[in-house]
């Protein structure tokens, strides 16, 4: 793919980039690695007032790091201004946490293995690559590099090759935030040349958030290196609603959980699981609302979901909803792209839905949603966890025993009671299964690239 801003409303190309020439990658692994050897004994207090700094930079600069966003990958304006927004809250979360997450662990009675003290400590491990994706240009970045930086690691990107430009100005704003060079850098490369970058013993981890090939290829080259990996890769997340929920509420959050990024989120929830006592209310509802969004211009402020960010993306989404008409599934709203540029596709509520279609077992990434009406909560739990992916989860149930079935039953890395799946500093992040291992976010997400160091004092 060349790398280049496209506009997804459109399909102009605004601008193309040249790819990194070897010799500038081999140049600036090396100031990573170079970097990193004094950058690694800097304190916590040091790194975290940089951190601020940074997140200074976000904030004031929102609007425009908005642009850049929704120019390039189409996700609405005031999306996008959250998502800077939230950079400069993790940002924050980190350099404020970041030493405590870190401090060293002692064990409380070091006699036990013959020793005057004993502990754990965390240590840095050098230049880690990033290989990001388009969904979240801004924030998938920050919630890598954040607790990479704080840790004491130094960071290499390889983002998607469809937001150059927010790959540039990610390099650019740790620059202004007084990062010394090197601690964190873009390589605008294609995918092909990432395995030399993994392959080089100066890059010592990777962390990946993408598609499962993708995540497949990265993981095998550096299980061949033995190298550290987190990925974080597709999802089909299941959204459970009983009769004891507050159908109201259900409903506007269903909406929400389904189209939030245009659709192009993981931890969307893609499958909308009813019990059959309030499936008729619940499809009502959630039809009328789907269908009343407005599609459009994302930098309109009317609008509720702009297009998908590629060609393909589009493509691929279109095909596997038309599979599944074809195949018997109903379209209670939306699936028909509408004419006209730009790579738009409505919301979209399918039910009918068999185990032989693959809009049964596949990710769908884009403002479609499945309905599956069920009896009991077995049965929700038997469809939910039908699937290879093992993202996030939602279940809506006021009843107290339900929800003790739906945390324990459901088979993901996350499970939101009465709510939907989102990423915050606070939690850990991350899946089981085919959605990838590892986890961001939170005190275990620092600790993901740490030497954490047994030492042993007689
Ligand atoms: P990809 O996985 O292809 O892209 C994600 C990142 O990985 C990009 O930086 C890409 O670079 C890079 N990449 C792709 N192939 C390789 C490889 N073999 N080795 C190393 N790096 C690689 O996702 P797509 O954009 O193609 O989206 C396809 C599907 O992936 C979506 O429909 C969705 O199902 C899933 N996806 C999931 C995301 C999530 O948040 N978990 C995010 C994005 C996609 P380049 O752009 O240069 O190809």
């Amino acid at each position: 793919m060349a790398i280049a801003t496209i506009n997804p409303a459109t399909g102009e190309t605004v601008r193309t980039f040249d790819e990194l020439s070897e010799a500038d990658v081999q140049r600036k692994i090396g100031i990573a690695y170079e970097r990193w050897l004094t950058y690694r004994a800097t304190g916590f207090e040091e790194r975290a007032e940089l951190m601020h700094a940074t997140a200074d930079l976000f904030e004031k600069e929102a609007d425009f790091a908005a642009q850049l966003m929704t120019t390039e990958m189409g996700k609405t304006l005031a999306a996008a201004r959250g998502e800077a927004l939230k950079c400069a809250h993790g940002l924050r979360y980190y350099a404020d946490h970041a030493a405590e997450f870190l401090a060293d662990e002692p064990l409380a009675d070091p006699s036990a293995v013959g020793a005057k003290r004993a502990l754990g400590r965390y240590q840095p491990l050098g230049p880690v690559l990033a290989v990001m994706p388009w969904n979240f240009p801004m924030w998938q970045v920050m919630r890598f590099a954040a607790p990479a930086l704080m840790a004491g690691n130094v960071g290499l990107l390889k983002h998607a090759s469809n937001v150059p430009q927010c790959a540039l100005y990610l390099e650019d704003v740790f620059r202004r935030g007084g990062f010394p060079e090197g601690c964190f850098q873009t390589l605008l490369i294609s995918a092909r040349r990432v395995e030399p970058v993994l392959r080089d013993p100066r890059v010592v981890a990777a962390t990946l958030t993408g598609s499962e090939p993708a995540g497949r290829s990265v993981a095998a080259i550096c299980g061949d290196e033995i190298k550290h990996t987190v990925l974080e890769l597709g999802g089909s997340d299941p959204f459970v609603v009983m009769p004891s929920a507050d159908l109201e509420r259900a409903v506007a959050t269903a909406v929400e959980a389904r189209v939030q990024n245009n659709g192009q989120s993981c931890i969307a929830a893609k499958r909308f699981i009813v019990h059959s006592d309030v499936y008729d209310a619940f499809t009502e509802a959630f039809v009328s609302r789907m269908r009343g969004l407005k599609v459009g211009d994302p930098f309109e402020e009317a609008t509720d979901v702009g297009p998908l960010a590629t060609e393909q993306g589009r493509a691929g989404v279109e095909e596997v909803v038309d599979e599944a008409v074809s195949a018997g599934a109903t379209v209670l709203c939306g699936g028909r792209r509408p004419d006209g540029p730009g790579w738009f596709y409505p919301p979209t509520v399918i039910t009918g839905i068999t185990r032989d279609m693959r809009i049964f077992s596949e990710e769908v990434f884009g403002p479609v949603a499945s309905l599956y009406r069920v009896a009991d909560v077995e049965q929700a739990l038997e469809i939910a966890n039908a699937t290879g992916f093992g993202l996030g989860s939602n279940a809506w149930t006021d009843d107290p025993a339900e929800q003790e079935r739906f945390i324990d039953g459901l088979d993901a890395g996350q499970v939101f009671i009465n709510g939907k799946t989102v990423s915050y500093p606070e939690l850990p992040f991350g899946g089981i299964k085919r959605s990838g291992y590892g986890r961001e976010l939170s005190a275990h997400g620092i600790r993901e690239f740490c030497n954490l160091k047994t030492v042993w004092v007689g």
